[in-house]
C-alpha cells in the first residue's frame, strides 16, 4: 500500500475558531509546499515510474508519483523478464515474490518456419553467461508488486503533467504544471511517462513499419507448446511468438507489416495467422478479442552524446529509450534505469550536485540502451522481411548456421554494479 505522507497535513483542532482554522490551513499549505521542495516528482506510474520510486525511496528520497490514468493499470498482457531484469527486481525487493507467483522458468528456444518444421532448437545453457533466468509475468502483477514496496511515496492517480520547467543547474529545483493547472515546486522530476513523453523536448519516435497484437491464451487442457519453451514462428513479413506464463496460460504475439494508422481491424489482421501451425492458431482461438492489445512498433535511437535532461529534470524507461520489442528488453531496461538512477542520485546532495548526477545517470543508461535499441531495430527489420528468396535464405541460415552462444549476451548486464 502506498502511504500518503508526502504532503503531510497537520491535523486541525476540532473546535478551532474561523481565524485559527484559516491560520492552520495557511500553515499546512506552507508545510505542504516545503515538503514538496524536498520531494522528487515522478511523472507516470508505469514500470519505470514505480520502480524509480522504489529505488529512490531506498536512497532516502521522498517521492510523489503523478499518473494520468485514474487507477493503476491492472489489465494488459504479460512481459518477458530476462536475467538483467531479475537482478534489478531483486535489488528492488520484489524478485522472490514474483518468482513465487507460479510463473514457470523457461529454459529453451524453438525457432520454427511458418510453412515448415522446427528450424532450430537450443537450450539457454548453450548461451554464454549462464545461468540464465527468464520468466513472463503479468504487467499488472509487476506494477502491483512494485507499488507494494512503497512506504513513503504518495501516488496521485488522475493527475496528468503538462510540463516541467527547471534551470540549467537545477538550482531552485523544478516546477511541474499539471493538466488541471496546478503548479508544484519540487526538488527534481523524473519523466517516466512513456515513449511519447514530451517533457524534455526529444524528437518523436519513428514507426518501424510493423504492428503487433498480443494476448494471453487460457487452456483448460493441454497447452500447444512445452512448458519451458519460448517459440518463435517466422513467416514472410509476418511472425508470431509464444511462451507459457503459468501452468494454463500462454502469452503470445504476432507482428505484421503495414502502414501505421490505417492498419486492418484486429480480427482481419489475425486472419492470416489462423492457418499457421506450431500452436499459433490455438493461442489466437483461446483468447477473447477484447483482451488483445494492438500496438504500432516504434523506436528512437537516442545517442548518449545528445543532451536529454536539463537541471533537475531527467527521463526514465520508454521516455528515455523507446525501443522495438524484438529483444524483450524495453521493460527490463526501465527496471535497470530505476536502479542506476537511485545509485547515481544516492550520493548527490541537491542543486548542482543533483543535476550533475542526473547527467551521469543519462549517459550511463544511454551507453547501454543505444546498443540494445539498434540491435532490436535491426533484428526486427530482418525478421519482418517479406521477400520469399530472402526469407528462404534466412530460414536456411537459422537452420544450419545459427550459433546461439552469444544470443543472451545482453542479459548478463548487472545494473547494481557501478
Ligand atoms: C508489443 C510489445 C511487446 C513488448 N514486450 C516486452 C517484453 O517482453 N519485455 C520487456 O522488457 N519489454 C517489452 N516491451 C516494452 C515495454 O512494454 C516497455 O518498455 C515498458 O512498458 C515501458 O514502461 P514505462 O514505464 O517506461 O512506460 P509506460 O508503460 O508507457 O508507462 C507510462 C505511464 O505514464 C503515464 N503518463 C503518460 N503521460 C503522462 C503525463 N503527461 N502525466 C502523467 N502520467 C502520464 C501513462 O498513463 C503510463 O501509466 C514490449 C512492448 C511492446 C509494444
Amino acid at each position: 500500500m502506498a502511504h500518503m505522507v508526502v504532503a503531510r497535513v497537520s491535523s486541525a483542532p476540532c473546535k478551532a475558531s474561523g481565524s485559527r482554522r484559516s491560520a492552520v490551513r495557511a500553515q499546512s499549505k506552507a508545510q505542504q509546499e516545503a515538503d514538496l521542495r524536498q520531494t522528487v516528482a515522478i511523472v507516470g506510474a508505469g514500470i519505470a515510474g514505480l520502480a524509480s520510486a522504489v529505488s529512490l525511496e531506498r536512497q532516502g528520497f521522498q517521492c510523489l508519483v503523478l499518473e494520468r490514468s485514474e487507477t493503476r493499470r491492472e489489465g494488459g498482457t504479460a512481459i518477458a523478464l530476462w536475467k538483467n531484469a531479475w537482478r534489478a527486481l531483486d535489488y528492488l525487493g520484489v524478485g522472490d515474490e514474483l518468482r513465487n507467483g507460479n510463473h514457470p522458468e523457461l529454459d529453451s528456444v524453438e525457432l520454427c518456419a511458418a510453412e515448415g518444421g522446427i528450424l532450430k532448437r537450443f537450450s539457454f545453457d548453450e548461451c554464454n553467461g549462464g545461468p540464465h533466468e527468464f520468466r513472463g509475468v503479468f504487467r499488472g502483477e509487476l506494477l502491483r508488486a512494485l507499488e507494494s514496496k512503497l512506504e513513503q511515496t504518495e501516488i496521485r492517480y488522475g493527475v496528468g503533467v503538462e510540463r516541467v520547467t527547471t534551470t540549467e543547474t537545477g538550482t531552485g529545483g523544478v516546477v511541474l504544471r499539471t493538466e488541471g493547472g496546478e503548479e508544484m515546486r519540487c526538488l527534481a522530476a523524473v519523466g517516466s511517462n512513456g515513449a511519447s513523453s514530451g517533457l524534455c523536448g526529444l524528437p518523436p519516435t519513428n514507426y518501424a513499419g510493423y504492428r503487433a497484437i498480443r494476448g494471453v491464451a487460457n487452456f483448460e487442457g493441454e497447452m500447444p507448446l512445452p512448458s519451458s519453451t519460448v517459440r518463435q514462428v517466422l513467416g514472410r513479413g509476418m511472425r508470431a511468438g509464444m511462451y507459457p506464463i503459468s501452468d494454463r496460460e500462454v502469452y503470445w504475439f504476432v507482428c505484421f507489416n503495414g502502414a501505421e494508422g490505417d492498419g486492418p481491424p484486429m480480427e482481419r489482421a489475425l486472419e492470416a495467422f489462423r492457418s499457421w501451425g506450431h500452436g499459433v492458431r490455438e493461442v489466437i482461438e483461446a483468447t477473447a478479442v477484447e483482451d488483445m492489445v494492438a500496438s504500432s512498433i516504434r523506436d528512437r535511437w537516442q545517442s548518449p552524446l545528445a543532451p536529454v535532461g536539463r537541471g533537475n529534470l531527467t527521463l526514465a524507461g520508454d521516455a528515455l529509450h523507446p525501443m522495438t520489442p524484438n529483444l524483450g528488453q524495453g521493460g527490463c531496461c526501465a527496471l535497470e534505469d530505476a536502479v542506476v538512477l537511485g545509485r547515481r542520485l544516492g550520493g548527490a546532495a541537491g542543486g548542482e550536485g543533483m543535476a550533475a548526477a542526473l547527467r551521469s545517470y543519462e549517459a550511463e543508461r544511454l551507453r547501454r540502451t543505444l546498443k540494445l535499441t539498434v540491435r532490436a531495430g535491426v533484428m526486427g527489420s530482418l525478421l519482418q522481411i517479406d521477400n520469399p528468396l530472402v526469407t528462404a535464405a534466412r530460414d536456411a541460415v537459422v537452420s544450419r548456421a545459427f550459433d546461439p552462444s552469444s544470443f543472451l549476451d545482453h542479459t548478463s548486464y548487472d545494473c547494481r554494479e557501478a
